[in-house]
């Protein structure tokens, strides 16, 4: 009896510390990846976490929406915008008693910078086209903030195959004065080439902007937007659910354009995303 006692006891001790082992480990946070640029998209993943009761967290000012991401797993897109100061972030995230955090560092980056010359009286708004603008922003704005459910199916594409012709950041100086940062990026095309969606969505705005000219923007839920501006024409109608891949406008130079391209625009909730990098998550 005695040496079953012996016995008992350490191996009672081994157990209890496996267990406290299995659930510490349970509950896991990882950013990926654990550096980026400003604009540039993370994914947050959380394990060991019922799909029931989802982690609660936020990044710079913006709540994370966490979706499945397999068994006890659950993930959020997330987006430093170009404006973030460089530095590390830390994220905290808990789900009921328990808390986790990651680290994310934000590097500083020294944008690109253009010179472009434009029609003055697309730069010197007289009030009424101020008035339209501000309405514009406005309107944008609303559509940011909608929150539906996921729509997206796997990765995103590039909506033309072209090569890129201005970068996401770049910085312009137009007419030597005002100074507007790039906040997608442009993708060479002919007149009336086919432009596809990058991801399924709902079309949440297909219409004439003042800047953007004929501009669709789809909605692919969780907060994440697809922004294509300058169309020639549209290819599909606002309320629509498209496909990842279908035709939904054709290239053009509406709005305020130097020439036939398209302008293709990423948003996580309302920070602008480089296009370039979000495609490359795997979703
Ligand atoms: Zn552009």
């Amino acid at each position: 009896m005695i040496r079953i006692s012996m016995l008992a006891v350490p191996v009672f001790v081994f157990y209890c510390a496996m267990s406290f082992a299995v659930f510490a480990d349970a509950f896991h946070v990882s950013a990926e990846p654990q550096t980026i640029d400003p604009g540039d998209p993370f994914i947050v993943r959380v394990t060991g976490v019922s799909n029931v009761h989802q982690p609660a967290a936020s990044f710079a000012g913006r709540k994370l929406m966490f979706l499945p991401c397999g068994e006890d797993c659950s993930m959020a897109v997330c987006s430093a915008d170009l404006v973030v100061k460089p530095g590390r972030y830390r994220i905290a995230i808990s789900e009921g008693k328990r808390k986790h955090h990651a680290t994310i560092t934000v590097r500083r980056h020294l944008p690109a910078v253009i010179h472009l010359t434009l029609p003055p009286d697309k730069v010197e708004l007289n009030p009424k086209d101020m008035q339209r603008v501000e309405r514009e922003v406005n309107l944008l704005q609303s559509l940011w903030a909608e929150h539906s459910e996921k729509m997206w199916d796997g990765s995103f594409l590039l909506p033309m195959q072209n090569e890129v012709s201005a970068q996401f950041g770049l910085k312009r100086i137009i007419n030597d004065k005002k100074v507007s940062i790039h906040q997608g990026i442009d993708i060479r095309g002919k007149e009336g080439e086919q432009v596809r969606a990058s991801n399924r969505g709902r079309v949440v705005l297909a219409d004439e902007l003042y800047f953007g000219g004929n501009t669709l923007v789809i909605s692919h839920g969780m907060g994440i937007f697809t922004v294509y501006m300058h169309l020639d024409r549209f290819g599909t109608n606002k309320g629509v659910i498209v496909s990842k891949g279908d035709i939904i406008g054709f290239v053009g130079s509406t709005g305020r354009s130097t020439g036939p391209h398209l302008h293709f625009g990423v948003k996580v909730q309302d920070a602008s995303v480089n296009p370039v990098k979000f495609i490359d998550l795997k979703l």
